[in-house]
C-alpha cells in the first residue's frame, strides 16, 4: 500500500520512481515509498477539484460534514497505538510523544474541527446603501496543496486538514520524503470514516513534487510547514503562477530568558522539556538562553546534569527520553553547527559528539560562554544543542532576544509579573511562554513573526486560513 498514491479515492502506482523511508534508530529501510511524476500531481489536483463541487461533499448539510470529522477523529483513536509505532519507527520520536503529542493531538484537532463546522458564520453589516441588505458568507478557498515537514508528520497535518474540511475544501497532501507513512496511513482512515472520494488525495515523494504543487495553476492555497529556505521559494513560485494564496508556517530559533529571580530547578526543568522534545526537532525548540549573570553557574550546572541524565535509546523503548535525529543527513547538519560552536570559541559543556554505531544519534550538547554573532546562537540547528550567555542588566536580554530573522516562539522564566509583562509585551515571537515549555494548544494561534512565517494555523484564525470571505449586497428598493 506504501508504494501508492491516492489520487481521486483509488491507490494508484506513482510514475516518477521510488525513494526509501529509514528507521533512524537502526539506519534500516522501512519501505520504498513512490515519487508522484507530473501526470499524477495533475490528476490529483483535478480530483479535488471536482470533488469541491461534487454533491457528495458540497452538497454535505454541515451537521453530515461534522460527522465525518468526529468519525475520523474516532478512528484515529481507535488507531492509537498503530499510528503512535508507525510514527516512531519512521520519525524516531520516542514512543510517548508519539502517543501523547503525536496521535492524540492529531485526534483532538479532527474533534475540534468538527465542532467548528456547525457554528461558521457571516455577518450582517450597516453599510450606508438604501434598502440595501449586506451580509457576509464563508465559502471554502478551494483547492489546497498541504505540504508538510517530517518532523511531527501526522500531528502537523491534522493542523492543516482539519480546518481545511471542517470549512469545505479539498486538498492534496504532499507529506516529508523523510517520513510518509502515517499520512498515507492517515489518508486510508480518511476513506474508511466516509469522506467522499477526490476530497483527500495524497502524493508522495521530494521537494520537486511540492514544487509541482506551488507551481499549479489550478492550486488556490499553499498551506506550508517547513524551513524558512523552502518558503521563500514557494513564495516565489506562488507570485510566478497564479498568486495562490499562502499560509507558512518556517523556522524558529527560540530565545529563553532567565530572570535573576526565576525559580532555577523549575527554570531548568522545563528549559530541558522545551529543548530536547523529539530530540531538539521542534520548531518552538528552546535554543538560545539568556541568564542574569548572578543565576548562571547555577543555571549551566543544573542544565548539564539534566542533559547528561537523558535516557537516549531507540524511541520504541519505553524508557527512551531522547531518540535518534531524523536522517544521517540531518545529523551531518548538527554536527557541523557544533563544530561551529567550538571553532568560534564557545564553551563546550557536555556533549558535542555523535553517537557511535547504527542509527542517527547525537549526545545532548551544552554550550556556554556563547557570543551573540556566534553561528549556533543564530542558525536553525533543529537538535539537541543548547547555548547559554548571560547578561547584566535586565533592559539587555530583550533586545539581544529580538535579535534575529526569526520570531516563533519565546519564553521567560521569572516570579515577578511584572518582568513577566514587560518581556510578553517586547519579545517579537508569535507566541511567549511565562514558566513554561512551548506547547501548542488547538484553541490558541500558532505562527511566527517576521521569518518564521505568515498567517496562523488553530483556533478560529485557522478558519481564515481555509476560507474566502464574501461579500453580498442585495438591494430590495425600486
Ligand atoms: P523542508 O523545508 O526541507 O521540507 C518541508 C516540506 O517541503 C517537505 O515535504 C519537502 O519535500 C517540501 N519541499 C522541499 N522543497 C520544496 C519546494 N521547492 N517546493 C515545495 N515543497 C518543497 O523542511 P523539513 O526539513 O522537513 O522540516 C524542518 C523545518 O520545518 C524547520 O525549519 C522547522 O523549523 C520547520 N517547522 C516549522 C513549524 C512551525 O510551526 N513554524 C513546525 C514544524 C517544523
Amino acid at each position: 500500500m506504501a508504494t501508492r498514491l491516492c489520487i481521486d479515492g483509488q491507490w494508484t502506482e506513482a510514475g516518477g520512481g521510488a525513494l526509501p523511508t529509514r528507521d533512524p534508530a537502526t539506519g534500516g529501510i522501512l519501505e520504498e515509498v513512490g515519487t508522484a511524476s507530473r501526470a499524477d500531481v495533475d490528476a490529483a489536483v483535478a480530483a479535488a477539484r471536482r470533488a469541491l463541487s461534487a454533491p457528495g461533499w458540497a452538497g454535505l448539510l454541515p451537521i453530515r460534514r461534522a460527522a465525518l470529522l468526529f468519525r475520523l477523529a474516532e478512528l484515529v483513536e481507535q488507531h492509537h497505538e498503530e499510528l503512535a509505532r508507525l510514527e516512531t519507527l519512521d520519525q524516531g520520536q520516542p514512543i510517548g510523544v508519539s502517543r501523547q503529542v503525536s496521535v492524540t493531538g492529531a485526534a483532538e484537532h479532527f474533534r475540534y474541527f468538527a465542532g467548528w463546522v456547525t457554528k461558521l458564520q457571516g455577518t450582517t453589516n450597516p453599510v450606508s446603501f438604501p434598502d440595501t441588505l449586506h451580509y457576509t458568507r464563508r465559502e471554502p478557498v478551494g483547492v489546497n496543496a498541504l505540504i508538510t515537514p517530517w518532523n511531527f508528520p501526522l500531528m502537523i497535518l491534522a493542523w492543516k486538514l482539519a480546518p481545511a474540511l471542517a470549512t469545505g475544501n479539498t486538498v492534496v497532501i504532499k507529506p516529508s520524503e523523510v517520513t510518509p507513512l502515517t499520512s498515507i496511513r492517515l489518508v486510508e482512515l480518511v476513506h474508511e470514516a466516509g469522506i467522499p472520494a477526490g476530497v483527500v488525495n495524497l502524493v508522495t515523494g521530494d521537494g520537486a513534487v511540492g514544487a509541482l504543487l506551488t507551481e499549479h495553476p489550478d492550486v488556490d492555497h499553499v498551506s506550508y510547514t517547513g524551513s524558512t529556505a523552502v518558503g521563500k521559494l514557494i513564495t516565489a513560485a506562488s507570485a510566478a503562477s497564479n498568486l495562490k494564496r499562502l499560509t507558512l508556517e518556517l523556522g524558529g530559533k527560540a530565545p529563553s530568558i532567565i530572570a535573576a529571580d526565576a525559580d532555577i530547578d523549575a527554570a531548568v526543568a522545563g528549559n530541558l522539556a522545551g529543548a530536547t522534545l523529539n530530540t531538539g526537532q521542534v520548531c518552538a525548540a528552546y535554543t538560545r538562553f539568556y541568564v542574569d549573570r548572578k543565576r548562571e553557574q547555577e543555571f549551566v550546572d543544573k542544565l548539564a546534569r539534566g542533559l547528561e541524565g537523558l535516557r537516549l535509546g531507540p524511541g520504541t523503548e519505553e524508557t527512551t527520553q531522547v531518540g535518534p535525529l531524523v536522517s544521517e543527513k540531518h545529523r551531518e547538519h548538527v554536527d557541523f553547527l557544533v563544530s561551529t560552536g567550538r571553532d568560534q570559541g564557545a564553551d563546550l559543556v557536555t556533549g558535542g559528539n555523535p553517537v557511535d554505531g547504527d542509527g542517527y544519534f547525537y549526545t545532548p550538547t551544552l554550550f556556554a560562554g556563547v557570543r551573540d554573532d556566534m553561528a549556533i546562537m543564530r542558525e536553525e540547528i533543529f537538535g539537541p544543542v543548547l547555548a547559554v550567555t548571560a547578561y547584566d542588566d535586565g533592559d539587555e536580554p530583550l533586545a539581544r532576544a529580538n535579535d534575529t530573522e526569526y520570531g516563533l516562539a519565546a519564553t521567560v522564566w521569572t516570579r515577578d509579573i511584572r518582568t513577566a509583562q514587560r518581556y510578553a509585551d517586547g519579545l517579537r515571537a508569535g507566541a511567549v511562554f511565562v514558566n513554561m515549555p512551548p506547547i501548542p494548544d488547538m484553541a490558541a494561534p500558532w505562527g511566527g513573526y517576521k521569518a518564521s512565517g505568515w498567517g496562523r494555523e488553530m483556533g478560529p484564525w485557522a478558519l481564515d486560513a481555509y476560507t474566502e470571505t464574501k461579500s453580498v449586497w442585495l438591494h430590495y428598493g425600486s
